[in-house]
């Protein structure tokens, strides 16, 4: 059987054409968790699983599911999932890839006519990417029962309770508290996404196995120091809260180098987002307020990042004329990925003739909340430049129809491996 056949190339670059034109048209590509393109995307989706044969079927935390039933009567399920929300002006292939991937996978089977010996499941996992809730992953957090009260009441920015969006959609926010009976059904969750990084591109890899997803913590900084005119107040008179962040800043990007380099393991950290008060031009910044993420592999690195960070902090508060206060305000551990899974997709990659290597992640996925409760592993194809999460995203369709051929062998290799 041969997967790179043209037809399944064209019925790849089909799909991905299809979900392009579901953006905000001003702000290309947005397709936003809840939002009416979502609700469009959605139902295209739908209509692709039901051109499949599959069974559409939302569940109770608003995953869209289409299921290939075995001809065998059995409740084992392998999962192939990813998710076709975006951020704002994102990209045409995060996560979209991988849902693609899955509706081609299914595609071949029935053009075959291979029977599996479990129900093979499409996934799109409801609302991957950090939203205005301020909570990423809604589907697979769902999933295995890591949605609590306190996440469910929040507000967006509208006034629009999460737990209620989840029930819009489909799903069953009250029963979302523990997790899914159906997850001891489950043989394997598989993913494919765009690496989102430039490894594969640079080494000239055809897939990316992975082995691991880093924690990552978020941490709030607030500085405060003291609002003033910008021309009476002296330069040894000031408590400058821009002044005193950008330290904080320089420090944070050179421990995390440090780090980087010292660990040998995915280590990365980023300030992104930073609020100056008042933000005018001819007056002291009186008040920043800035988050941090951090990203590690390692956890003895983690944590000597965090002790390091602090004693800074406190030496700056001891010292300076600014009071700092850091808060941890999200954390999500570092997992593996099943062991045997990776071997199989290793070999998988091997025999469908594709260079690989096995790799850590460096961003986090639905996959990694998966595999805290089910055998779960993914696979990354390159992406240009390793640009993600905007609109020059790109991954070429040849390099995603070979995750897809890699993923179908792995399907089979589980089927042959749960016959025997
Ligand atoms: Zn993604």
């Amino acid at each position: 059987m041969d997967f790179s056949a043209q037809s399944n190339i064209s019925f790849i670059k089909q799909k991905i054409d299809d979900l392009e034109r579901m953006t905000d048209q001003d702000n290309p590509y947005t397709r936003i968790v809840f939002s009416e393109k979502f609700y469009e995307a959605r139902s295209w989706l739908k209509n692709e699983y039901q051109k499949l044969g599959l069974k559409a079927s939302t569940d109770e935390a608003g995953n869209l599911i289409g299921i290939l039933n075995s001809k065998t009567d059995t409740d084992k399920i392998v999962i192939i999932g990813s998710h076709i929300d975006t951020v704002p002006s994102g990209g045409r292939f995060d996560g979209i890839a991988g849902v693609v991937a899955a509706l081609c996978v299914v595609k071949y089977i029935n053009e075959n006519n291979i029977n599996l010996p479990f129900n093979l499941a499409i996934y799109d996992y409801l609302g991957e990417e950090l939203n205005d809730w301020s909570i990423s992953c809604i589907g697979t957090r769902g999933l295995i029962g890591a949605l609590n009260e306190d996440i469910l009441s929040r507000s967006n920015s509208s006034g629009n309770i999460l737990k209620d969006e989840i029930d819009k959609i489909g799903g069953n926010s009250k029963s979302l508290t523990k997790p899914f009976s159906m997850i001891k059904n489950i043989v394997a969750c598989l993913e494919l996404h765009i690496e989102q990084g430039k490894v594969l591109e640079q080494k000239k890899i055809d897939i990316g196995v992975v082995r691991s997803i880093p924690s990552i913590s978020r941490f709030s900084v607030e500085v405060n120091g003291q609002a003033g005119h910008s021309g009476t107040i002296l330069m040894d008179q000031r408590a400058d809260a821009l002044v005193t962040s950008s330290e904080i800043i320089t420090f944070v990007n050179k421990l995390a180098l440090r780090l980087s380099k010292e660990s040998n393991q995915h280590f990365v950290s980023t300030i992104g987002k930073i609020n100056v008060h008042p933000n005018a031009a001819a007056i002291i910044p009186g008040k920043v307020e800035m988050t941090i993420d951090l990203r590690a592999s390692s956890k003895s690195s983690r944590e000597q990042y965090i002790n390091e960070l602090e004693k800074q902090i406190d030496a700056m508060n001891q010292s300076g004329s600014c009071k700092i206060e850091m808060r941890n305000i999200a954390f999500a551990p570092y997992v593996e990925m099943d062991k045997e899974l990776v071997k199989l997709f290793k070999i998988s990659s091997d025999e469908c003739g594709f260079s690989n290597i096995i790799m850590d992640s460096g961003a986090g996925h639905d996959t990694a909340h998966l595999s805290r409760v089910a055998p779960a592993s993914m696979i990354f194809v390159p992406c240009k430049d390793g640009l993600s999460h905007c609109p020059e995203e790109y991954a070429e369709i040849s390099d995603i129809s070979k995750g897809t051929a890699v993923l179908f062998k792995m399907v089979e290799k589980l089927a042959s491996s749960s016959q025997n």
